[in-house]
């Protein structure tokens, strides 16, 4: 079970990869969260993203590429993975293609996670990330048990500089120019399969299983 999650910036791509790892037992791979792990290590590959990623901008393709057709090859890949926030670019999901080719597999679901713009803005100025770990929260839908303090590990929530609202519009804009185009290639494979982001967290996830159907 070879997923991708395509969705704009917001459309709640993330928790659903997390719902669908947990519930089929495959690795959840976000490249959003290991650039993020990398900036809190202080990584030279930190360094780097941070300065596109505190912009709204895509991190370069060569900066992400060989990252995850390293972790795609990795054993617990084995059995499939749900790839949440890559590929976003044509030249990103033409490299992933190569790599999968080479090791005789091939991506199984693209989905596409539906959500209009103008609820994306006001979706991401209530979710919160802890300081410490990056679980991700959201004032109304996901709210922590104490308000501010991470249910995980007791850290500070706060609101990533990439998800205030001049930050969003540039990434929506980035979305539209450099993403949305793979809801065509991924059309064209056959694989590309759409879910109504704007219902709830659960009924979306209900829709991903029967889409999936186990
Ligand atoms: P996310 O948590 O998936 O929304 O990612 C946060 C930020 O990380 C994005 O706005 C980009 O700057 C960067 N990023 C994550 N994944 C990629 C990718 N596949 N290609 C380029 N940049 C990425």
């Amino acid at each position: 079970m070879k997923i991708i999650m395509l969705g704009a910036p917001g459309a709640g791509k993330g928790t659903q990869a997390k719902m669908i790892s947990d519930k089929y037992g495959i690795p959840h791979i976000s490249t959003g969260d290991i650039f993020r792990a990398n900036i809190k290590n202080g990584t030279e590959l930190g360094k780097k993203a941070k300065t596109y990623m505190d912009q709204g901008l895509l991190v370069p393709d060569e900066l992400v590429v060989d990252l995850v057709v390293d972790r795609v090859a990795q054993d617990d890949c084995a059995k499939g993975y749900v790839l949440d926030g890559f590929p976003r670019t044509i030249p990103q999901a033409e490299a992933l293609d190569a790599a999968l080719e080479k090791m005789g597999s091939k991506v199984g679901y693209a989905i596409n996670v539906e959500v209009p713009d103008e609820n994306i803005v006001t979706r991401m100025s209530g979710r919160r990330a802890c300081v410490s770990c990056g679980a991700t929260y959201h004032i109304v839908h996901i709210p922590p048990k104490t308000e501010g303090i991470c249910d995980r590990c007791g850290a500070k929530l706060i609101l990533r500089d990439d998800d205030k609202p001049e930050t969003v519009k540039k990434r929506l804009a980035v979305y539209h120019e450099q993403t949305q185009p793979l809801i065509d290639y991924y059309t064209k494979q056959n694989v590309l399969v759409e879910v109504d982001g704007t219902k709830d967290m659960e009924e979306v996830f209900a829709a991903i299983c029967r889409i999936l159907g186990e």
